[in-house]
C-alpha cells in the first residue's frame, strides 16, 4: 500500500498488534504517531522503527481520558495540519466468570476498549470531516461476535465497538471517511501469552488453519483498510482468525 504523506495515529501502538500496525504503516511511508500508556514499550518501538528510517513519534496518552486525548490530537493536527488515519487498537482484558467479575473490572475493560475508541474517534472526526478524507479502523475481536466464557466485559466492549463502527460509518461516509472494524481471533501477543499450554493447544485445535495468528497478519489488513485503495469499504467487520469464528 502506498500511504506516502499520510498521517496516522495508532493507539496502543507500543507493542503486540499495534506495534506491527505501526511497522506496516511506516513501511508504506505513512508518518505514525503512537498514543500509548506503556512508555517502556513505546520507547523501544519508536527506536526500532526509527532505525529503519520510519517516521514515528509517540506520546503518553491514556485513551480513557477524554481531555488528554483531545489535547494530544489538537497538538498533532496543529503540527501536521491534518490527520488521515486513526487506528483504535488499545485494549485490555480482565477475565473472570460473571459471578466473580468485579465491578471495577467491568468498568475498566469498557472504559479502555470502548470509551477509549469513542474518545479518539470524537477527537479526530471534525478535522477529517473538514478534509473530506479519513480512514478509521477499530480493533474489535471475534469475542465481540460470539461471546466467550470468562470474558463478558471484554465481549460487551468488543461488540460495542462493532455498533459504534457501523453508526460512525453511516454518519461519516458522506464526508469521505470510512470506518471499519477488524476482528482478530487468537493472536500471539502479551495479551495471550499468559495462557496455559494446554488451553492454547485446545484453542488451536479448534482453528481451521490449526495455528495461532501473528500480529503482522492483523496489521496487513489494517494497513489495507487505512489506504486509499480501500475507499469503497465502510461499516465492515472483517475477521482475521484462521477461520475460528466462521
Ligand atoms: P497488548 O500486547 O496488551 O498491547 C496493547 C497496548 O495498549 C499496550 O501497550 C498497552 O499498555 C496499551 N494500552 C492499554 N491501555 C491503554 C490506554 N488506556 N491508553 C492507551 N494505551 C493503552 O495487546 P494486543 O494483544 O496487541 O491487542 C491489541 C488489540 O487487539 C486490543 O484491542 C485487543 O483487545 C485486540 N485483540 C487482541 C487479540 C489477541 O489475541 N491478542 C485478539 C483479538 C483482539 P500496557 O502494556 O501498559 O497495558
Amino acid at each position: 500500500m502506498n500511504l506516502k504523506n499520510r498521517l496516522a495515529i495508532v493507539t496502543g501502538g507500543g507493542q503486540g498488534i499495534g506495534k506491527e500496525i505501526c511497522l506496516k504503516l511506516v513501511r508504506s511511508e505513512a508518518k505514525v504517531i503512537i498514543f500509548d500508556v506503556n512508555e517502556e514499550s513505546f520507547n523501544k518501538t519508536v527506536e526500532e522503527i526509527k532505525a529503519i528510517e520510519g517516521k514515528i513519534l509517540a506520546f503518553k496518552v491514556d485513551v480513557t481520558k477524554y481531555e488528554e486525548v483531545k489535547k494530544a490530537v489538537s497538538y498533532v493536527i496543529d503540527k501536521y495540519k491534518g490527520i488521515d488515519i486513526l487506528v483504535n487498537n488499545a485494549g485490555i482484558a480482565r477475565d473472570s466468570l460473571l459471578l466473580r467479575m468485579k465491578k471495577e473490572n467491568w468498568d475498566k475493560v469498557l472504559d479502555v476498549n470502548l470509551t477509549g475508541v469513542f474518545n479518539c474517534l470524537k477527537a479526530v472526526i471534525r478535522c477529517m470531516m473538514k478534509q473530506r478524507y479519513g480512514r478509521i479502523v477499530n480493533i474489535s475481536s471475534i469475542i465481540g461476535l460470539r461471546g466467550n466464557i470468562g470474558q463478558a466485559n471484554y465481549s460487551a466492549a468488543k461488540a460495542g465497538i462493532i455498533g459504534l463502527t457501523k453508526s460512525a460509518a453511516r454518519e461519516l461516509g458522506r464526508y469521505g471517511i470510512s470506518v471499519n472494524a477488524v476482528a482478530p481471533g487468537f493472536i500471539d501477543t502479551a495479551m495471550t501469552s499468559q495462557l496455559d499450554k494446554e488451553i492454547v493447544e485446545k484453542i488451536t485445535s479448534q482453528i481451521p488453519l490449526l495455528r495461532i495468528g501473528k500480529p503482522e497478519e492483523v496489521a496487513s489488513l489494517v494497513t489495507y483498510l487505512a489506504s486509499e485503495e480501500a475507499g469503497y469499504i465502510t461499516g465492515e467487520v472483517i475477521r482475521v482468525d484462521g477461520g475460528m469464528a466462521m
